[in-house]
């Protein structure tokens, strides 16, 4: 997609932290860390919100777990723990149009989501 952020992260257009990527996937660090380890996981596919899924995408969500699971253990946090927090909509805050699953690690996290 023109004018997506993560699509020209894909696309190597501007340049990111890479940590993984494979043909259907691409994890990068975040800009704007908000734990010791922050990655962002993104399908290459362009899906614009949570709210797009749909069941055709259902092999690739699931292969973003085990890609998440494969960084955890990768980068030695598998162990320690750590969260996942994918945001949709205004509510949430969501600020690129293109799903992202946060990978928030390297601390103990708040108790409480919000
Ligand atoms: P969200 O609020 O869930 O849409 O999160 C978007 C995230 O993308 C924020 O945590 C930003 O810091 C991050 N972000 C935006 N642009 C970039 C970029 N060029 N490289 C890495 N992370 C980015
Ligand atoms: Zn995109």
């Amino acid at each position: 997609m023109e004018d997506c952020v993560f699509c020209k992260i894909i696309n190597k257009e501007i340049p990111s932290d890479i940590v993984y990527e494979d043909e259907k996937v691409i994890a990068f660090k975040d800009i704007n860390p908000a734990t010791p380890i922050h990655i962002l996981v993104i399908p290459k596919k362009h899906i614009a919100t949570l709210l797009d899924v749909t069941e055709e995408d259902s092999i690739l969500i699931a292969h973003i777990y085990q890609v998440i699971n494969k960084i955890a253990r990768e980068n030695g946090f598998a162990e320690n723990g750590f969260r996942i927090i994918a945001n949709c909509g205004k509510d949430s805050g969501q600020e690129v149009m293109h799903i992202h699953f946060h990978i928030l690690a390297g601390r103990k996290l708040g108790d409480k989501i919000v």
